[in-house]
């Protein structure tokens, strides 16, 4: 049993026995990891504000070469990011972007630019407008784990340029508009959400986030990405069926 040492996120936590944790992290040096952490619970409470959902900390653990469970010995919290548990809008979104990262990462695949991607939702949700940022979130994190939808010309011919056409979910693919019929579930995509949807691909977090879109185009990319991850997934994400219910509530 090697001991290691990572910064880590947490993704979910779920109770073990009566007194421990098994834990999902996302970690910088290891990615994804799952972690027994021992003693921490009395009475079906967890003690302390440790090992909340979304802080970040530094982990000792023993890996264990032939389990994905490993033992956790140590932790510290780096940031505790109670900003964004001041409302229950930012806790659901944090809730998506952590579902999202461990649905499509798998464990020991190291990935930074994750780990800065999911640190920097977690520090300013509560700031940030938490549609936008969800998509943005969507397209770096796709982009990342190679599942980016192929938007340079038209996947069937190969036509270019195509400034809009239609979009394959089956695919995760742009389709040209004299392409389209060989593609029954393409449906139209505007220039509009289109050229979003390139930005969004080619720019930092903060310069999408700067970038003036109207509603319609964050509207329609919001169904288009959703309804590609469903399908290349294959089952609905309770948090983002959560935050359909709560957002008309909360607006
Ligand atoms: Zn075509």
């Amino acid at each position: 049993m090697a001991i290691q040492k990572t910064e880590a996120l947490i993704l979910k936590t779920q109770p073990f026995r009566s007194s421990s944790l098994i834990v999902t992290f996302f970690s910088r040096s290891f990615g994804k990891l799952r972690g027994l952490v021992k003693g921490v619970r009395r009475e079906g409470e967890t003690r302390g504000a440790m090992f909340e959902p979304f802080t970040h900390l530094e982990i000792v653990f023993y890996e264990k070469l032939r389990s994905d469970l490993h033992l956790v010995s140590e932790s510290s919290i780096i940031e505790s990011h109670d900003a964004l548990r001041s409302s229950l809008e930012s806790i659901t979104y944090a809730s998506y972007f952590s579902e999202l990262v461990d649905e499509l990462t798998e464990v020991h695949d190291p990935h930074d630019p994750i780990f800065d991607l999911l640190d920097y939702c977690f520090r300013f949700l509560a700031s940030l407008p938490g549609e936008k940022l969800s998509r943005v979130f969507e397209i770096k994190l796709l982009a990342e784990v190679g599942w980016l939808p192929y938007l340079d010309n038209c996947l069937q011919c190969g036509n270019s340029p195509i400034e809009k056409g239609y979009f394959s979910v089956k695919q995760g693919a742009l389709i040209c508009t004299k392409c389209a019929h060989e593609f029954p579930d393409a449906a139209p995509l505007t220039a509009e959400t289109l050229a979003l949807m390139r930005y969004y691909v080619k720019h930092d977090v903060e310069a999408s986030l700067q970038r003036t879109t109207s509603r319609t185009s964050e509207t329609d990319l919001g169904k288009l990405l959703t309804g590609f991850i469903l399908y290349r997934l294959g089952k609905p994400f309770k948090s983002r069926q959560f935050l359909k219910q709560i957002l008309p509530v909360l607006r």
